[in-house]
């Protein structure tokens, strides 16, 4: 009673990620008419409600946190993170908004927020920020987005169905040539798979925003053009490590020109307010000790996407070499062991990850990948379980919940996980797999 094939069918497609962001749409888009815009004051056709703004939120950033190795474990640095963010969202468009702020473990450089105000900003971006006035334009920009209500903007415009469904494919080639591939060969999201991707417009109009923020806020209108101009600086020297960035918030030599402008003229009366250099420095001083095993792990990242998992695997060794305890190492060792095909070595990565922090689903969902090739369907079972109790969002797993039953010869519980999978994703290899099965055994017509 040994399921055949486990590589056939356990690789999730992109289309499961299109279906679950169609099926989250087309369940938002209900309530048609006009809005008031909180910023512009202008009445805007909103088919969006705030209610469902927030529940896209809660549904979507849970993925994209775990995606990108969830929230810093350093306490300090999410506080300090958050505190900022929270104070000048306190004083923006839209005080009322469930606003939170966090660092994600992620290495590669980006920040984004979703559609509630769930913002989160990477270990990456940061290493590259000079000081706080830095920090609060990059957040103030997110705020500028969830305020002006982008995402709820295209939506209602239809145009964020095409957009994303489009961009989620695309995003997934820009992240990384092949990362997405990596990705979906081990279950899992590639990098940015669920980030919406804003116009030129909507970066124009955040960036306005996020100066006004910060300013006032008490922050120099220096740190947007500090931001800008370390953007700008990565554009041209290193593009891969910002590609998801750029591919969600287009970048131009004008953005900066207009941060220049407009720290020269609209808020030349608050150049002289403080960057907080030192404060910035002092708080990101423990992620700045492990920037070689975080320039390791980019570079590993990049192996990876171009299918060099030999060389990946010795990057990101590297990186655990200075950095023993680091989860994202830890789960990027396991995914580049598990795409050789080294499943026992995996599993043995999969569990450090799992000891390091036993809070974030990535390294179940990895243990339990290992386990099924490996026909340790028991422990696949306790990982899945564990991953699903974390991350409920994801539909997967209940599929790969299905498939440990399927291997342990328990066909009713595993229809049960089938039928539950197959409400939500209907598409790809998984969904035939499952169908199929409940056909088989006599569960569907
Ligand atoms: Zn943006």
């Amino acid at each position: 009673m040994t399921p055949s094939g486990p590589d056939a069918v356990l690789d999730a497609g992109l289309t499961r990620r299109r279906f679950m962001w169609l099926a989250g749409l087309s369940a938002a888009g209900v309530a048609a008419g006009c809005a008031t815009n909180p910023v512009t004051g202008q009445s805007q056709f909103m088919t969006v409600s705030e209610e469902e703004e927030i529940q896209i939120d809660r549904q979507y950033s849970p993925l994209q946190f775990s995606s990108d190795f969830g929230p810093a474990q350093e306490g300090a640095l999410n506080a300090y993170v958050d505190g900022i963010g929270r104070s000048m969202a306190a004083r923006s468009h839209r005080p009322h908004m469930p606003f939170s702020f966090r660092v994600v473990n992620a290495t590669y450089i980006n920040a984004y927020a979703f559609p509630g105000g769930s913002i989160a900003c990477t270990r990456g971006i940061l290493l590259n920020l000079d000081n706080e006035a830095e920090l609060a334009a990059l957040l103030g920009h997110e705020i500028g987005h969830v305020n002006a209500r982008h995402t709820a903007e295209q939506m209602s415009k239809g145009q964020l169905s095409s957009i994303l469904v489009g961009g989620l494919s695309i995003l997934a080639e820009v992240a990384a040539p092949g990362m997405g591939q990596v990705a979906s060969a081990l279950g899992g999201a590639g990098a940015g798979a669920f980030l919406a991707s804003y116009s030129r417009d909507n970066e124009r109009q955040a960036d306005a925003l996020g100066t006004e923020y910060m300013v006032q806020s008490g922050y120099s209108p220096a740190g947007m053009v500090g931001l800008m101009e370390m953007l700008n600086g990565l554009n041209k020297s290193r593009p891969s490590s910002i590609e998801v960035m750029f591919a969600t918030h287009p970048m131009s030599e004008e953005r900066y020109q207009t941060a220049v402008r407009a720290a020269r003229t609209t808020f030349a009366d608050s150049r002289n307010l403080p960057l907080n250099r030192e404060r910035y420095m002092d708080t990101t001083a423990r992620l700045r000790s492990i920037k070689g095993a975080i320039e390791e792990m980019q570079k590993g990242d990049k192996a990876m996407g171009q299918k060099n998992f030999s060389q990946a695997e010795t990057h990101y060794q590297a990186a655990l070499k200075q950095a023993p305890d680091d989860y994202a190492g830890l789960v990027s060792m396991t995914k580049c062991l598990l795409m050789q095909k080294n499943y026992a070595e995996g599993a043995r990565y999969a569990r450090r990850a799992q000891a390091v922090f036993p809070q974030e689903a990535q390294g179940y969902h990895l243990g339990g990948f290992a386990d099924l090739n490996r026909k340790e369907f028991d422990g696949a079972l306790q990982s899945f379980r564990t991953s699903q109790r974390l991350l409920p969002q994801n539909p997967n797993t209940s599929f790969f919940i299905g498939y440990s039953y399927e291997g342990l010869g328990r066909r009713p519980e595993a229809a049960r996980e089938y039928q539950r999978f197959l409400q939500q994703v209907r598409q790809g290899q998984q969904a035939q797999h499952a169908a199929r099965r409940l056909q088989e055994w006599g569960y569907a017509r």
